[in-house]
């Protein structure tokens, strides 16, 4: 990776800040671009709003004397020699020198130096950059708006001496182009902004139960990559849930044909013959999905993208058809690693086994908790196909087994729905059909998965993936083959579950489908219902089977991708599928 890792930037002091608090979060900043808002960067923000607009006039060094009052704003400053960059909030002269002055939320630490390193190593980088500059600067400020008070930070040698050094440190890492292991159980990590991302505790758990800490060298295809087995131990006690166990943000579904959807103020308004019929607040939603023939105003098409909301476009039937989201996430690195991996057949191979397998675990858990007068074989056939799983040479045996499961799978799918008084089976199901579903349970099943396609399609994408680019699925135009491939251990747990749930709980009957020839579509009360049904089921809380926390299952999604992702990079030996116990 050293063409990439080549940072001919200047490295701005924030980050270096970033690299004095966790040398990981500096890398998954600066070199992975990855980027989280949580309440600490809202909570700076706030304090910034005023210092961030550019104001006042700063002369050049040597015009600045002990005469010259000087007060700027939002001063940006660099050196190539120094190779950084800085934007000063405040520029201050105090008799012929300048004094940086970097703003804080929160309150001044009760510590001997008057500020924790990180802020007086990044304020001292500024002190640098205007000495590099022709400028005085003997010493800074940290200015604490909570409790406004105003620690000065004196330029020593010892600090100035620190701060260089860390500067070439953060500098090698970055050109390094390799990813420092988490903290290990660091209070750090819970007000850490990319905690969601970096999944300390998980990786760390991962690594301990594994036994390796592997390199991206030995994690495609090597045997010593550890084994296919999808298994890893659950731990031992609860590992920290260190972000939000659900998004409180909404997705909004827009069925309506003929819909407009625009925008009023900071809200996005849906729209019929040109009458308000629903609305919600832009910092409400986190996707919209529009079906069909539903047009959306430029404005409110602008306004979703600068709020990096993605936008699935999906036929009326619910294929996916178009995304528009913001431009492709930025850390090309693990789109290199996905292209290299997906080259490896040995990779594929073992990614696949662990996919299809917990494919079939999921289902066999499925049949056993909920068919009723289950014939003993219909288990042990699912566990001896598992087995087979195991021992596949090929992604052909692999799609076979795969397909010998299913058909086992949904010869008893209907023992899971409750029978009525008379005993009848509600809906005559025997077995798979699609393009197009010949019977209500397909068409539901079908649905289903055209929902869940595009809720691993968002998951993939927001990760950093080229969501058209599989392991298992293999390329094919139009087709999203990673997300393919990462749900199929959650078809069962969440679209065959959210079938049976619609049906046994009576919400969707025989009367909510059309027949039209050969096919059979669902009517759009029966649409909404199921998308109502799944969407409570995504935000379920679930256990991790691994880490033993709860979490909703459109988190899991996401956590999920983590871990290919962490797999790709080298920093877990395989990848672990979500597999209920
Ligand atoms: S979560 Fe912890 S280990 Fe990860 S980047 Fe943040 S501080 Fe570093």
């Amino acid at each position: 990776m050293d063409a990439l890792a080549t940072t001919p930037e200047l490295i701005p002091a924030r980050m270096l800040n970033e690299y004095v608090y966790c040398p990981r979060l500096f890398y998954l900043e600066y070199v992975q671009r990855e980027w989280a808002t949580n309440l600490d960067v809202l909570q700076g923000r706030y304090v910034h709003r005023r210092v961030d607009q550019a104001a006042g006039r700063v002369p050049r060094a040597e015009a600045v004397t002990a005469e010259v009052a000087i007060h700027a704003r939002s001063v940006e400053i660099g050196s190539e020699e120094l190779g950084a960059v800085a934007v000063i909030d405040v520029l201050e002269s105090d008799d012929g020198q300048l004094v940086p002055v970097d703003y804080k939320k929160g309150s001044a630490p009760d510590l001997p130096e008057g500020a924790w390193e990180p802020e007086r190593i990044q304020v001292c980088l500024q002190g640098l950059l205007l000495r590099a500059n022709g400028y005085v600067s003997n010493y800074g400020v940290i200015y604490y708006v909570g409790d406004k008070t105003r620690v000065r930070v004196e330029f020593t040698p010892a600090l100035v001496t620190r701060t260089k050094q860390l500067l070439a440190d953060a500098r090698a890492l970055a050109v390094a182009g390799s990813l420092p292991p988490p903290l290990v159980n660091s209070n750090k990590c819970p007000r850490c902004s990319l905690v969601g991302i970096c999944l300390p505790d998980e990786l760390n758990h991962v690594q301990q139960v594994t036994g390796s800490r592997p390199t991206a060298e030995t994690a495609h295809g090597s045997d010593k990559a550890g084994s296919v087995a999808p298994d890893v131990a659950p731990a031992r006690r609860e590992i920290r849930r260190l972000f939000p166990a659900r998004d409180d943000n909404k997705a909004v579904y827009v069925q309506g044909q003929g819909y407009t959807l625009g925008l009023r103020g900071a809200t996005l308004e849906i729209r019929d013959k040109g009458q308000a019929v629903d609305a919600v607040r832009l910092f409400e939603v986190s996707q919209l999905n529009i079906f069909g023939n539903v047009q959306l105003s430029a404005q409110a098409l602008r306004a979703l993208a600068s709020q990096e909301i993605p936008i699935l476009h999906l036929s009326y039937g619910g294929w996916l058809q178009a995304v528009t989201a913001p431009p492709p996430h930025k850390n090309i690195e693990l789109r290199c690693r996905q292209f290299q991996a997906a080259a490896d057949p040995a990779f594929c191979l073992k990614l696949a086994k662990a996919l299809v397998g917990g494919k079939i675990r999921n289902s066999r858990l499925l049949l056993r908790r909920n068919g009723r007068r289950l014939p003993p074989e219909a288990l042990s056939q699912l566990v001896a196909l598992r087995d087979l799983v195991e021992r596949g040479t090929s992604l052909a045996e692999l799609l076979g087994v795969e397909g010998s499961a299913a058909r086992e799978y949904f010869r008893y799918f209907s023992t899971m729905f409750k029978l009525p008084p008379d005993d009848a089976p509600p809906f005559d199901f025997t077995g798979r059909n699609r393009r197009p579903p010949k019977d209500p349970i397909n068409a539901l099943l079908s649905f289903g998965y055209s929902l869940l396609v595009k809720e691993m399609v968002v998951a993939v994408l927001g990760v950093g993936f080229d969501p058209y680019l599989g392991f298992y699925h293999q390329p094919r135009y139009g087709r999203p083959a990673l997300a393919l491939d990462l749900m199929e251990e959650f078809r069962p747990l969440v679209a065959d579950s959210v079938v049976i749930t619609v049906i046994n709980n009576g919400e969707i009957g025989p009367d909510d489908f059309l027949q039209r020839g050969e096919a059979v579509a669902l009517l759009p009360r029966a649409r909404k219902v199921f998308i109502e049904a799944f969407e409570r089921r995504l935000d379920q809380l679930v256990t991790h089977p691994v880490f033993g926390y709860q979490v909703s299952y459109r988190r899991v999604f996401e956590i999920q991708a983590r871990l290919l992702a962490r797999t790709l990079t080298g920093e877990i030996p395989r990848y672990i599928p979500f597999v209920t116990r």
